[in-house]
């Protein structure tokens, strides 16, 4: 009784002194307003979710910058279902880089490509700026089939992390130019024009290693042994270009190994959305996100010998939900930061092995964990 009574002025003003910091320190939040039509959910049978039968496929979304912040935001707009927020493994994920607490998408992309922190801006190097083989350039001498998709352009540090190894993301043509030496069967980031305004020896030295096309049903697609598809355009009038390129993707990838596949897709433009604190950007992001998480835990579902995580790479914007209201399709955000945050992110898991990525966890650990689930070593 005593000591309660001594410790409760204590930490009366540990509070006190706390609030009178915060209302000194000038936080700058930004607001938005989202009304969006909604879109359902996919709620798989779980069979095989937390089995412990072989895993043959892998496949990684990272949804970049998809914090609580935004996944609570799509789900409530949302009328309060996500595909991924239906699933029952869950995880949170630190993303601090090596020099950094707070990390870029290149220092985290890279730890989830390799399974090995390194310094911000690095991609598929270590902090002496030596080369780390990536989950595509362990698994392909196995006989796995690898795959990258993004609706950022291919040099984006997410995708660029599992093929590119450069000392800088913003080395945009060498990390082009990485592309036909890397491990990757299948590819699809950027545009055409991203694409054709490389110089020309890039062009031709990708060309003489892939098939390029523009259209998913060209006809080259199916004779091809190795595809780089290049939309129109990848921003918000890319139409259902993710999830129906993470359909192409797997079936590309399927067709193309007995032994089984890798792929990582990542939705770029949460991220991008959080920057510009635009709020019902964020949450059309996250939705469209959440379709390509649909078509892979729908195949996962099918084929049940696959393996699906879905994580972020950072949360950004420090995105808060504020209010919603799930019937009328309706929430309102708050940004309190146009940077990334340190925050942990959250990480759904389904099929067999998911149990493995339940608790907290950092983001190198995703990587290692999928590589001793297929039985690969680094
Ligand atoms: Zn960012």
């Amino acid at each position: 009784m005593k000591l309660k009574n001594l410790l409760l002025p204590v930490a009366l003003c540990a509070s006190i002194a706390f609030s009178a910091q915060a209302q000194n320190r000038e936080i700058k939040a930004a607001a938005g307003d989202a009304y969006i039509e909604k879109q359902g959910s996919y709620t798989p049978d779980f069979k095989i979710d937390g089995t412990n039968k072989r895993v043959r496929n892998v496949i990684l979304l990272i949804g970049d910058g998809m914090g609580h912040g935004a996944v609570n935001a799509a789900m409530y707009a949302n009328g309060g279902e996500l595909t991924m927020t239906n699933l029952r493994t869950f995880g949170l994920v630190r993303t601090q880089s090596a020099d950094n607490f707070t990390t870029d998408s290149a220092a985290s992309g890279t730890a989830y490509a390799t399974g090995q922190k390194t310094n911000n801006g690095y991609l598929g190097m270590d902090t002496a700026k030596e080369r780390i083989p990536n989950i595509p350039e362990i698994l392909a001498p196995l006989g796995y089939a690898c795959g990258v998709l993004s609706t950022d352009d291919l040099n984006g540090a997410t995708p660029a992390a599992f093929f590119a190894h450069q000392p800088a993301r913003g080395m945009k043509e060498e990390i082009w130019a990485d592309l036909p030496a890397s491990s990757l069967t299948f590819a699809s980031a950027g545009t055409q024009n991203a694409y054709e305004t490389r110089p020309l020896a890039t062009q031709e030295a990708i060309r003489s290693r892939y098939t390029v096309v523009y259209d998913p049903k060209d006809p080259a697609v199916a004779g091809s042994e190795r595809l780089l598809y290049l939309p129109e355009t990848v921003t918000l009038d890319r139409g259902d270009y993710l999830p129906a390129t993470t359909e192409m993707a797997i079936e590309y990838l399927s067709a193309r190994s007995k032994k089984g596949f890798f792929l990582m897709v990542e939705g770029a433009r949460i991220d991008k959305s959080e920057h510009s604190n635009d709020f019902p950007g964020t949450v059309k992001e996250a939705l469209d996100f959440d379709k390509a998480v649909e078509a892979a835990i729908r195949f996962a579902e099918r084929d049940g010998h696959t393996l699906v995580v879905i994580s972020a790479d950072h949360e950004t914007g420090a995105t808060i939900l504020s209010k919603a209201e799930p019937e009328n399709g309706y929430a309102l955000g708050i940004f309190a930061s146009k940077g990334h945050s340190p925050m942990m992110v959250p990480l759904f898991a389904y099929g067999p092995r998911s149990r493995e990525f339940t608790g907290t966890q950092e983001n190198s650990d995703v990587a290692n964990k999928i590589l001793a689930i297929l039985g690969a070593k680094k």
